[in-house]
């Protein structure tokens, strides 16, 4: 018997060695403690190119490539919001959080402290200006009035090693704005530059229409994900797997698209009108536009933003071929559907939003799915939807997926030249007006949405920001 316990003993003891051997250590690494847990936390800040709450929950770049990664590793995903980039790090720092996904340029001065992964997007860092001012043009210009950025920021990295080629060059720093809130204070003259990432621009630009770039501060720069820099990598190598399973991946193509995709340059009149418009115009319209959505099932704002491309929200609106009315309807249209005013604003709205649901419910009897399948109804609703079909089709012969906006979009402008329209059945289309104008409303979209659920309405002067001394930190020159 005690023989026997003995046996059982050493082959326990035998069994734990030779796995301490195998693994390095009993002690389960990072990557192994997380999966027995079953979270993972990721430490991000609060912006529209990271991390944000929309109509339907979380959202935004970072956290969705966050939540795949947890998807890979099968654990659930937890999020902190950092107020600031260097909360960020110590969040990292203190083992609060596993990795940090913050669009964080991979910088030399970073790289001391934390691991990056492989980099999942490059970006360009931009000093930004308010159109109508001095425009400057290089690093010694940036002296004529005030620059801010944040603190802890790759930008305030990059401005330090240009002190050394230009010590007269001085800015702040401050830990309390959000890249947003910078871009305001420049926008309303309560500071003369920031400098902002590329992507981030791209995206906040639409909100700003008074701002501009002057000129890059860097080059290309790499973004990927933060790890701490311990001696257990395991699960910055799990990442790294990850992101180098992800390249060229369908997921990564769906989040440019998704958050990317519809940028287009709005043009600085056009942008401006309709952030003007979006105070009382609107407010005239706003519950015609609520009405027709809770009838239709659609977000009001969504459909303010297609009145709003059609018309400007403009009830007398008509254009050369026979359409009228606020959200453009065709004769034929608003007899199908019973309209009879085209000019009433309120027939109109309820008119147009009836057209966008049976477009959507056809596009769903086709199994495209959302948002899929709302963006291809709004291009039917410009283009028609006999040649949405016809580029579905063009789509799927040229081996791209038909239920896919991001891939029907790259053939709809084929549909103007002969070679493809000539075996359509629909023939002839002006193609690229549809996704035009399904990415201004998608942008128009955004920022009513941004204005109302962030409560960030940045053209009211009433909640102008602005700089106090206490809030920043200035940074002399090295003269
Ligand atoms: N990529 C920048 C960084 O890593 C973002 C800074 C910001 O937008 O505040 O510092």
């Amino acid at each position: 018997m005690l023989a026997g316990i003995t046996r059982l003993f050493v082959t326990v003891l035998l069994s734990a060695v030779c796995l301490g051997a195998l693994t390095g250590s009993v002690r389960p690494d990072k990557l192994e403690q997380i999966r027995m847990h079953g979270e993972i936390v990721m430490v991000t800040r609060n912006s529209p190119t990271t991390y944000f709450e929309d109509r339907s929950g979380a959202a935004g770049y970072e956290y969705e490539l966050a939540q795949a990664f947890a998807d890979y590793l099968g654990v659930s995903l937890t999020v902190k919001v950092a107020d600031n980039l260097n909360d960020i790090f110590s969040t990292l720092e203190t083992g609060e959080a596993a990795f940090a996904a913050a669009g964080l340029t991979q910088t030399p001065e970073r790289e001391r402290w934390v691991r990056f992964s492989l980099p999942y997007m490059q970006v360009t860092e931009q000093v930004v200006y308010r159109r109508g001012s001095l425009k400057p043009e290089q690093i010694a210009d940036l002296a004529s009035g005030q620059l801010v950025v944040s603190s802890g920021s790759s930008h305030s990295e990059h401005l330090r090693q240009f002190q050394a080629a230009h010590p007269e060059l001085t800015w702040s720093e401050s830990s309390e704005f959000e890249v947003s809130d910078l871009l305001q204070m420049v926008a309303s003259g309560s500071i003369d530059y920031t400098v902002i990432d590329s992507n981030e621009f791209e995206v906040l630009q639409a909100y700003f229409p008074t701002l501009a770039i002057a000129f890059d501060l860097s080059g290309s720069e790499n973004i990927g994900w933060a790890f701490s820099h311990s001696r257990d990598d395991s699960l910055h190598q799990a990442a790294n797997e990850f992101f180098a399973a992800q390249k060229d991946s369908a997921l990564m193509a769906g989040l440019s698209e998704r958050y990317y995709g519809h940028l287009n340059e709005l043009d600085y009149v056009g942008a401006r009108r309709f952030l003007r418009q979006t105070g009382k115009k609107l407010d005239t319209y706003k519950p015609h536009f609520q009405e027709a959505a809770d009838k239709n099932g659609f977000d009001w704002r969504l459909l303010a933003a297609v009145g709003y491309q059609e018309s400007h929200w403009n009830p007398t609106a008509r254009s050369f071929t026979g359409v009228r009315g606020l959200m453009m309807l065709t004769r034929n249209t608003a007899r199908e559907l019973g309209i009879r005013n085209r000019l009433d604003a309120k027939q109109s709205i309820m008119g147009g939003a009836q057209y966008l649901s049976k477009l959507r419910e056809r596009l769903a009897a086709e199994n495209v799915q959302e948002p899929d399948r709302t963006w291809m109804a709004l291009a039917s609703y410009n283009v028609g939807y006999g040649h949405l079909r016809d580029a579905r089709k063009i789509t799927e012969l040229t081996g791209g997926n038909p239920d896919l906006w991001m891939d029907v979009k790259e053939s709809l402008p084929l549909l103007s030249q002969k070679r493809y329209y000539r075996y359509t059945r629909h023939g002839y289309a002006r193609g690229q007006e549809p996704v035009d104008y399904v990415q201004n409303i998608r942008r128009y979209y955004d920022v009513l949405v941004w204005n109302e659920e962030q409560n960030h309405n940045f053209i009211d002067d009433g909640q102008e920001l602005q700089l106090s001394s206490a809030m920043v930190t200035v940074i002399p020159p090295l003269l």
